[in-house]
């Protein structure tokens, strides 16, 4: 089911990129190309809406035009302020500018309302008593036409005097609502004389209690297009069925007519990409917070580890498609792959420690070793490393009974500890209750400093260990997928998406990790030498740092399913 990068919809030829291109050739919105990023601010904004604003700002700005920065916000019970702030900071942070085009749809309550009058005055819109259920009931199926309301023929002087009262609060919730007048033999349902306003007495986060009747999506969002200008209104392919409506709005009440255009929205594996089921996440206590490491929001991946630069890349190799697809999230790690190997200074940490004893060193001796940054980058410099007579190297750097192709250390072999010595293994001290090892024996060769031979013996294994009187212990939290299954909503009947919650997906260790990272701040990324990437989480405190580990140096688990 996995797919990669759509290759024939790269960016600079996807088909909303040609349509715009024809636009401009034609000087149908006379060249210009203003497009909107439109939330609705009742979630925090997660990797499928970072699609939709590379989209529409990038387009924006290759076209020398802008994007508006616009709150759909006409659902007063289910949004919040906190939602507003935090997408506001997560567009910000992926790079994007609005410049002084922060718009609210809110902010159009009183045109839209001026707008609904129009249409009541032009007999396209009338005052309706069924409830919500009837109306239900009236609309028909796909293969039935619904019925009309008993309403439907009101006069226009009574339609603008009812909704004179609905709008002063005269009325309760749900007993009465504003519909357009359009036809309930439409194929398309959305066209059957579908809900325009509904009486709402909830406070609104911006306009508090001004308004009690709420504008539904469809009328608000075509005519908030409108009124900012927008000449490319682009949405998900759910709304294709919506396009109908948006168009009848625009034509009905006269005023510009911007063009709404839908592509696939991205669908991730082992990901879910709806905000109600993330909020789901959050509420029943699955994961800690919307910006938990583990979640598919902004906040969590930047928590992660992830960089602004990388979900970019990303946005742009998936494309844009008019077909629904998956990407496959390996696609994902590979892009904050590729940006920390060229960035993230690398550092040596021990996750899995064991204690080496080397034999023949000074007890009391220490001395520092020179260690490269990143290799991938000259002007990141060197550090310098302790180095004593013990130190910790990883568990599976050693094997008792090497198997065939392990190159790393065993009884009578020699090895390199990077940057420092080269050791050979003369033996084991175990734990007499387990039976595991408790020390690793070995001798170093003092003509090795550096980590290479002046006689040009070689080693075929590299182990990077830390020093076991100079290290720090640190709390590393090993991420893996939230969920098992590539579709989440993959179910048997009655199953619900949480059973395919992944249950190991946050495992919690304590690494030795080198002293140099005592000073490392929250936010920091790094490379930990052959394990992955890891970023300073926001718990650290002053030497006691924690990691997030934002990805493994290689998909282990593309390995692991073979
Ligand atoms: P959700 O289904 O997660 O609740 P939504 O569509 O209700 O998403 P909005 O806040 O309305 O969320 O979305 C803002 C913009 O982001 C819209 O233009 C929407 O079409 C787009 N968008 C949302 N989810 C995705 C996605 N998975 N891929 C691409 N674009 C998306
Ligand atoms: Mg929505």
């Amino acid at each position: 089911m996995t797919q990669t990068a759509d290759t024939e919809t790269s960016a600079g030829t996807d088909f909303i990129r040609a349509i715009v291109a024809d636009d401009n050739r034609t000087g149908r919105f006379g060249g210009n190309v203003i497009t909107r990023f439109p939330p609705e601010p009742n979630g925090y904004l997660h990797i499928g809406h970072a699609k939709s604003a590379c989209l529409n700002f990038g387009l924006a700005a290759e076209n020398g035009g802008h994007c508006n920065m616009r709150f759909d916000d006409t659902n007063p019970t289910r949004e919040e302020v906190e939602y507003v702030n935090s997408i506001l900071n997560d567009v910000q942070w992926l790079g994007w500018d609005w410049g002084d085009n922060l718009f609210y749809a809110s902010d159009y309550f009183g045109e839209l309302y001026e707008m609904a009058v129009d249409l009541i005055r032009k007999g396209k819109a009338f005052v309706d008593d069924l409830t919500f259920d009837e109306i239900q009931e009236y609309r028909g199926t796909l293969t039935e036409p619904g019925r009309e309301s008993p309403y439907r023929e009101r006069s226009v002087g009574e339609n603008l005097d009812l909704f004179r009262q609905m709008r002063a609060g005269e009325f309760d919730e749900g007993s009465r609502v504003l519909r357009a007048k359009i036809d309930m033999a439409s194929p398309n349902l959305q066209l059957r004389d579908p809900v325009l306003y509904r009486i709402l007495k909830a406070s609104h986060h911006r306009t508090g209690d001004d308004w009690v009747i709420y504008p539904m999506y469809d009328f608000a969002h075509g005519q908030s297009d409108s009124i900012e200008g927008v000449t490319h209104s682009i949405c998900t392919l759910e709304f294709e069925v919506h396009r109908a409506l948006y168009d009848w709005c625009l034509d009905a009440l006269e005023i510009y007519h911007p063009q709404q255009i839908e592509f696939a929205r991205l669908n991730l594996t082992y990901t879910v990409l709806s905000k109600r089921r993330l909020i789901q996440l959050v509420e029943g206590g699955y994961v800690n917070g919307w910006d938990d490491p583990r979640m598919p929001t902004l906040s969590g991946l930047r928590r992660r580890g992830y960089t602004p630069e990388a979900i970019r890349d990303f946005c742009e190799r998936i494309g844009v498609a008019k077909r629904d697809t998956w990407t496959d999230i390996a696609l994902l790690e590979n892009c904050i792959r590729e940006d920390l190997n060229r960035r993230a200074p690398r550092v040596m940490a021990v996750l899995d420690p064991v204690k080496l004893v080397i034999e023949n060193y000074p007890e009391d001796q220490v001395e520092y070793v020179e260690s490269e940054n990143n290799p991938e980058d000259a002007s990141a410099g060197h550090r310098s490393l302790p180095f004593s007579r013990t130190v910790y190297i990883e568990r599976d750097d050693f094997a008792e009974d090497p198997p065939r192709g392990f190159y790393r250390l065993s009884p009578g072999r020699e090895v390199r500890l990077k940057d420092a010595y080269y050791v050979t293994c003369t033996g084991v001290a175990k734990d007499e209750a387990t039976g595991k090892i408790a020390e690793i024996r070995c001798v170093y060769d003092p003509e090795t400093r550096g980590g290479t031979s002046a006689d040009g013996r070689r080693v075929r294994g590299t182990s990077h260990w830390v020093s076991a009187e100079h290290c720090l212990d640190a709390e590393v939290r090993i991420y893996d997928h939230l969920f098992l299954k590539e579709d989440p909503s993959d179910l048997p009947d009655g199953g619900d998406f949480t059973d395919n919650l992944n249950p190991d997906s946050l495992r919690t260790i304590t690494a030795k990790v080198e002293p140099s990272l005592a000073e490392a701040q929250p936010g920091d990324r790094i490379q930990f030498l052959r394990q992955g990437y890891f970023c300073v989480d926001l718990d650290s405190a002053p030497g006691a740092p924690v990691f997030n580990r934002t990805v493994a140096l290689r998909d282990s688990w593309a390995r692991r399913r073979g």
